[in-house]
């Protein structure tokens, strides 16, 4: 497979090389330059597969070229053996038509580890090829550092600095990323926001001599492996509901735009998907654009919903890319205007055209916890806040209730307590192999918001070993 940037500049790169990659040298996003397609025969053939059997099936084209079938299916029985629940991604029901697909049951339980344990192991396995070492750069909002951690912690060859925002994200996934010790884990808090680590990070891959002739690498989400891998759990419920024979519709908490593109691309490839939801938390540029045509960016509110607090859409600009006809061109003009306008419209043809798929919704915590307290009293069901606003995004825009809707539910509640004990709810138990989270010593270092003291702190971990 070979990809391409969605500015049309960079050059075209494999898979290999696009693993390893973060944003393309023009600026754009990597995406393939043509993506599989599967004829509903073969859909229907996988019925009945387990998750890591039909994973197999829609990473395969991905790879292919870069990585055996056989190869990648050591990777990928490795990677979803780790999960807790025996059906990887198990649908629960709720209402009539009404569907939750768990993601929460990997090791850091949130829908993070569904990408980044098997991207951990990806890149080992590359690295071990061509014999290198890298860096790895990312910055959290809570629920990406604990699963790049635990993915990568293991590895002989990667140093990786996770960067958060100080005081920003809750104890359970702080302890998740600080307690995982690993010689070559660095935790960095820094006193400032999610934009602040994410703009550090981004500024270090545009100059990376401070590594003094290092290579950094990225576990963002813009990171193309991350959305590959979550195609896969949009066709296991689409077929366990159905399809191809029958629709279905997904509701999807966003925050990057990382999910629920991974949906969008499943609809693509063959998967018969009627509508897809953006349910969005205050932070609502993508429901402001998708309901208005009104894309602006506004400062960032902190909610009950902090893994979906984010002022833009970083994967966004992939969508654009197809609504734009694949033009790097005519978007990379786009993006301009979009980062420096104060409010921008999309061409109105192209906007119209997202709307035959996405609607949007915006909730706030009120109605978050409001969700959360009604879903408990009517199903006996404890929604965690991200996977709440989901749900209530679901059932204010389906189109039909003859089409299943499944919301995704990214996290597991016992992360986001805060939101939980508001809504009225009982404190969920810590799963089993969490249980001592709270008792075990924690490795951080604080930070201000400040590059260069930051980029000297990893210049000296990286050389002492
Ligand atoms: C990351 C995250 C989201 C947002 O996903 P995107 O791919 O960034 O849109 C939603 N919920 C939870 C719990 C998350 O960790």
């Amino acid at each position: 497979m070979r990809y391409i940037s969605t500015r049309g500049q960079a050059p075209e790169l494999g898979f290999e090389a696009v693993l390893l990659t973060g944003l393309a040298n023009d600026g754009g996003l990597y995406v393939p330059a043509k993506l599989p397609v599967f004829s509903a025969e073969e859909i229907a053939s996988w019925a009945g597969l387990g998750y890591a059997e039909l994973a197999q099936k829609v990473i395969l084209p991905f790879v292919e070229k870069d990585i055996s079938a056989d190869e990648l299916k050591t990777m990928i029985n490795a990677t979803y053996d780790c999960f807790k629940h025996p059906a990887v991604a198990p649908l629960v029901q709720l209402g009539h038509n009404e569907w939750v697909m768990e993601l929460f049951h990997g090791p850091t339980l949130s829908f993070k580890d569904f990408a980044l344990q098997l991207l951990g192991r990806l890149v080992d396995y590359i690295l071990a090829k061509r014999d290198q070492h890298l860096v790895i750069m990312g910055a959290t909002s809570g629920d990406t550092g604990s699963a790049a951690i635990e993915g990568c912690r293991h590895s002989q060859r990667v140093k990786l600095f996770i960067l958060h925002p100080h005081d920003r994200v809750s104890e359970v996934q702080r302890r998740q990323m600080t307690t995982l010790l690993g010689d070559n884990i660095y935790n960095i808090a820094v006193r400032g926001n999610f934009d602040d680590c994410q703009r550090m990070v981004k500024q270090s891959f545009a100059d990376q001599s401070f590594l003094m002739g290092g290579q950094l690498g990225a576990v963002n989400s813009i990171n193309w492996a991350r959305i590959m891998a979550q195609i896969v759990y949009y066709f296991y419920a689409g077929i366990a509901l159905g399809s191809p024979h029958r629709p279905v519709s997904f509701s999807v908490p966003t925050g990057n735009f990382g999910d629920i593109y991974a949906g969008y691309l499943a609809c693509q490839m063959g998967l018969p998907i009627t509508q897809l939801v953006i349910a969005t938390n205050a932070n609502d540029i993508l429901h402001r654009c998708i309901s208005n045509n009104q894309y602006a960016k506004q400062a960032l509110v902190k909610t009950y919903s902090p893994s979906m607090d984010i002022m833009v859409s970083s994967n966004f600009e992939r969508l654009l890319f197809d609504l734009y006809d694949r033009d790097g061109a005519a978007l990379s003009q786009c993006m301009t205007r979009l980062s420096k306008d104060k409010v921008h419209a999309l061409d109105p043809k192209r906007w119209h055209r997202a709307r035959q798929l996405f609607d949007s919704c915006r909730v706030s915590d009120v109605e978050t916890c409001d969700m959360i307290r009604e879903v408990s009293q009517q199903y006996r069901y404890l929604l965690d806040p991200h996977s709440a606003i989901g749900v209530k995004a679901a059932r204010q825009c389906r189109r039909n209730t003859q089409t299943p809707m499944i919301t995704m539910a990214t996290a597991h509640p016992v992360k986001f307590p805060a939101a939980v004990v508001k809504s009225g709810c009982q404190q969920p138990a810590m799963p089993d192999h969490m249980a001592d989270l709270f008792e075990q010593p924690e490795s951080y270092q604080v930070f201000d918001n400040d590059l260069t003291a930051v980029q000297s702190y990893m210049t000296t971990s990286v050389r002492s070993q």
